[in-house]
């Protein structure tokens, strides 16, 4: 299984949460894939809540057995991925995506969505996948659709990234306001507040020494 890691997930849809499984795109040549492998993508799918731990399990063990294959789910993901990438960064410099994405993630969608199924639930029926544990690439299924309903909601409008340069991470503002400019307060929202107060503590000490040589 390999050694956990702990995923950030705080964009509030599981499509940019995934966008964000390349860190430091900000600074070219440093990008961090955190992606390693198939069993680090389904530890980020079971982390975004988008799998059980139970599917995991399952899953993994079908990787162990078809490693070639999951090694195609991965490298099929990390296309997914950029593809949003290169579509939500058009999309917040209110650009359309193009054509060739849209085209790709059209792709993606209709092989997904031929794995939903209706399911009897409890006397009512759900909407859900089909024998997810049984196929590698399940793990992307609900990425795709997570995707797929952000594009087509209003919610488009309310994409942001993140405003530490160094970051640049995807999330949704859901904020009363639409005021949310950092992906997380707790990590970069604290990095600005701490670079503002240090600012701003420098730029006093110099007025003051200022209207100290004026008198
Ligand atoms: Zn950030």
């Amino acid at each position: 299984m390999g050694v956990s890691m702990q995923f950030q997930i705080l964009a509030g849809e599981p499509c940019l949460d995934f966008v964000n499984t390349l860190d430091n795109r900000a600074t070219p040549g440093h990008e961090t894939e955190l992606l390693e492998n198939y069993s680090a993508l389904t530890e980020w799918a079971a982390q975004a809540g988008l799998i059980s731990v139970r599917q995991r399990r399952a899953l993994l063990g079908l990787a162990n057995s078809h490693p070639e294959q999951a090694q195609l789910v991965l490298r099929s993901a990390i296309k997914l991925r950029e593809c949003l990438y290169r579509a939500f960064l058009r999309i917040v410099s209110d650009q359309s995506p193009a054509p060739a994405d849209l085209a790709l993630l059209g792709a993606y969608v209709a092989s997904s969505y031929s794995h939903l199924r209706v399911l009897p639930a409890d006397g009512i029926f759900r909407l859900d996948w089909s024998a997810p544990a049984q196929r590698l690439d399940s793990v992307l299924w609900p990425v795709v659709k997570s995707a797929g309903e952000l594009l087509t909601s209003e919610d488009l409008e309310r994409v942001r990234q993140c405003d530490v340069n160094t970051c640049r991470w995807f999330f949704v503002d859901r904020s009363k306001n639409h005021s949310r400019r950092w992906c997380d307060m707790k990590v970069c929202g604290n990095r600005v507040k701490a670079r503002k107060f240090y600012g701003r503590s420098r730029k006093q000490a110099s007025s003051r020494g200022q209207s100290r040589s004026e008198a």
